[in-house]
Order: structure tokens, then sequence, then C-alpha cells
């Protein structure tokens, strides 16, 4: 995409995100997934704080091009034989749905001396297809990571079904900050990582403080 289309969009999600965003709270992560580095970089300079890839091949290949001055973080589906190849390189991982990757993740980081941050993501649909948590799941599955020292719960993430009425996003999202506040209310500093390009307008409604944009910004992708 050209560099003013690019920007332009940029701004506008910002403006946006202003617009509903009263208390200031709301930190956008950019969803790279596909983009190349140069257009990633140009955004970063234009203060971009948060990039986010969903692939670990992905990540691997783009790692030494990125602008340095934003947080990396991982989005997607990680798969525990991937575990070793991201945590040197993520400050947060969104995307932990089983106890199985949370011990992994908590294995790799204590190899290498490090405190892994973490969002433990809720299938917040209750869709079959779809992974993260179920929402009741949720209490037992963060107190059953309390034992890893080298891992650290820090909020939530989900990804709520597309919704061909907007007004249902009100629903989902609204029940998973339910959740968040019923968790991490002692913890203002607790991330809640929910909307996307379709729905960040009312995640941010619903009290998301971290949406993750990817088309809102790129354009429409193929995947
Ligand atoms: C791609 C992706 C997004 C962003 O999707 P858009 O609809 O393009 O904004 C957000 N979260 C995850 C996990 C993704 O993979």
């Amino acid at each position: 995409m050209d560099k003013q289309s690019l920007l332009d969009n940029y701004e506008k999600v910002l403006k946006r995100i202003d617009e509903i965003d009263k208390e200031k709270k709301v930190k956008l992560l950019l969803a790279t997934k596909t983009q190349n580095t140069e257009d990633i970089n140009f955004l970063i300079e234009r203060g971009v704080k948060y990039i986010g890839e969903n692939r670990v091949n992905e990540l691997l290949d783009k790692y030494d091009s990125y602008n340095k001055n934003a947080e990396l973080h991982f989005i997607g589906t990680l798969q525990k034989n991937k575990v070793k190849y991201i945590c040197d390189k993520v400050s947060l991982i969104h995307s932990v749905d089983s106890y199985d990757l949370a011990k992994e993740i908590n294995k790799q980081s204590l190899k290498i001396g490090k405190i892994m941050n973490i969002l433990v993501e809720i299938n917040i649909g209750r869709e079959e297809s779809k992974s993260g948590i179920m929402p009741d799941d949720t209490e037992n599955f963060v107190k059953s990571l309390k034992d890893f020292q080298n891992i650290k719960v820090v909020g939530l993430m989900t990804m709520a079904p597309r919704c061909e009425n907007k007004n249902d996003y009100y629903k989902y999202f609204g029940e998973t900050k339910k959740i968040f506040d019923s968790l991490f209310s002692d913890n203002p500093e607790a991330i809640l990582s929910m909307g996307m390009s379709e729905s960040y307008e009312y995640a941010i409604e619903c009290g998301s403080n971290m949406v993750r944009l990817g088309s809102a910004v790129f354009g429409e992708r193929n995947r």
C-alpha cells in the first residue's frame, strides 16, 4: 500500500479511538501478518508502539528487520514446539489457551532467565472451532498457572465471533470485561486485549484497553 494511504488510515483509526476512549487508556497494536517490514517500520516511525504477529515462521523471517522501537507481541495460535523460538523475542503472548502451552512457555522462559508476560485467551463465543478457555473455566485456569514462576498472567484476550448485527459485540465484549474485572481488578496495569478492525469501537466502549488492528490500517488481506 502507498505510504500516504497507510498514514491516512493510521491517523483515522487513532482519531476514532481517541473519540471513544474517554479515559485515554487504549493501546493500539498493529496486527502485522502478511505485511512487509518496510510498511510496518514506516508506522513504527510514526508512533506505533506495539506490533503483533500470529505465525511463528513469519515472525522469525521478519524479526531482524523490525524497527525495535515497538514491542513485539505474539497474538496467534501457538504450537508448543515453537515456543522456544519466540520467548526471547516477544514481550507478551496474547493467546495462552492450555495448561501444557503455559508449562512450555514457563520452561523456555526459565531457560533464558525471563519472566514472560502472557494473556489468557477466552473463547467468549463458546465456539467449537475456536481456541481459548471457556468463560466459566477462566478463573480456575488462571489459578492453575500460579505455580509457574517464569510466567506472569497480566490479563485476558478474546476473539469475538464475527457479528452480522454489530450490537451483538456488546454482549461478547461485555461478558469478557466482567470476567476481566473479577480477576484483575487489583491490577490497574492489567491488559484486556479485545477488538479488531470490524469491532474495535464496540470493544473500547466495553472496556478494552488494547485493540489489535490489521485491515483497518493496512487494507484488506487475502488471509
Ligand atoms: C489478524 C488478526 C487481528 C486483526 O485483524 P483485522 O480484522 O485485520 O483487524 C487481530 N487479532 C489476531 C489474533 C489476528 O490474527
